[in-house]
C-alpha cells in the first residue's frame, strides 16, 4: 500500500487539493459557473498523489461559488468562516490594478476588502488542524481572522487554444477569486 492510500481526505489532505491521476480535460460548459466555458479535469480524489499546492479547478470554483471549506469540503455557515491567508486591501488599490470592472460601480473607493485569491474561508476548526498539517506550515504564522458577511466573487479568466490552428483561441473561467466585503 503505498503512503498516499492511507491519506484521509480532509484530514492529512485538504478537500481542494488535486491528485495526480486527475488530468485536466479541456474546455467545457461547467455548473460550477452557470455553463459558461470552464477548464475541467478529472473528478477522481484519492487517486495518485496529493498534489498539495495544486487546487482542483472544478473544486476550486465549487468552494467558492457554494461557501464549501477547502480542507473539509463541506458548506461554512455565516458564523464560523475564518481565513488565515487573506490580504487586507481596498477597492481603490484594486481599481489601481485594472480590476476595477470586476467591482461595482458605486463601491467606494476606501471600501476595506478581504483578497483571499483562490482560497474560501474554512470552518475554524479546519483552519486550526489545517494549520498542523507540514505542507501548510508557512500559514501558522498568519492570523486567523473572520470572514465578513458579503463578498465579490471574480472569475479569473485564460485563452484556451483550439487544437485546430485556424480556430481563434476562446477566454474560458480558471479559478474564482473571492473578494470579502468588510461592514
Ligand atoms: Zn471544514
Amino acid at each position: 500500500m503505498s503512503a498516499a492510500a492511507s491519506m484521509k481526505i480532509g484530514v492529512d489532505v485538504p478537500w481542494i487539493s488535486s491528485w495526480s491521476l486527475e488530468q485536466q480535460t479541456g474546455v467545457s460548459p461547467c455548473p460550477s459557473v452557470d455553463g459558461q466555458l470552464a477548464a475541467g479535469q478529472q473528478i477522481k480524489p484519492g487517486a495518485g498523489e496529493p498534489l498539495y499546492a495544486r487546487a482542483h479547478l472544478f473544486r476550486q470554483r465549487k468552494s467558492v461559488r457554494e461557501m464549501r471549506c477547502p480542507m473539509c469540503g463541506e458548506q461554512t455557515p455565516d458564523d464560523d468562516r475564518w481565513t488565515r491567508t487573506a490580504r487586507p486591501t481596498t477597492a481603490g488599490t484594486l481599481r489601481a490594478k485594472g480590476l476595477g470592472p470586476t467591482l461595482p460601480a458605486d463601491m467606494p473607493d476606501d471600501q476595506s476588502l478581504l483578497d483571499c485569491g483562490t482560497i474560501a474561508p474554512m470552518h475554524r476548526a479546519c483552519a486550526e488542524s489545517a494549520s498542523g498539517l507540514a505542507h501548510l506550515a508557512d500559514m501558522n504564522d498568519r492570523e486567523l481572522r473572520r470572514f465578513p458577511k458579503a463578498w465579490i466573487i471574480v472569475p479569473l479568466w485564460i485563452e484556451a487554444r483550439s487544437p485546430n490552428p485556424q480556430a481563434k483561441s476562446v477566454a474560458v473561467v480558471s479559478f474564482l477569486q473571492l473578494l470579502g466585503v468588510e461592514d
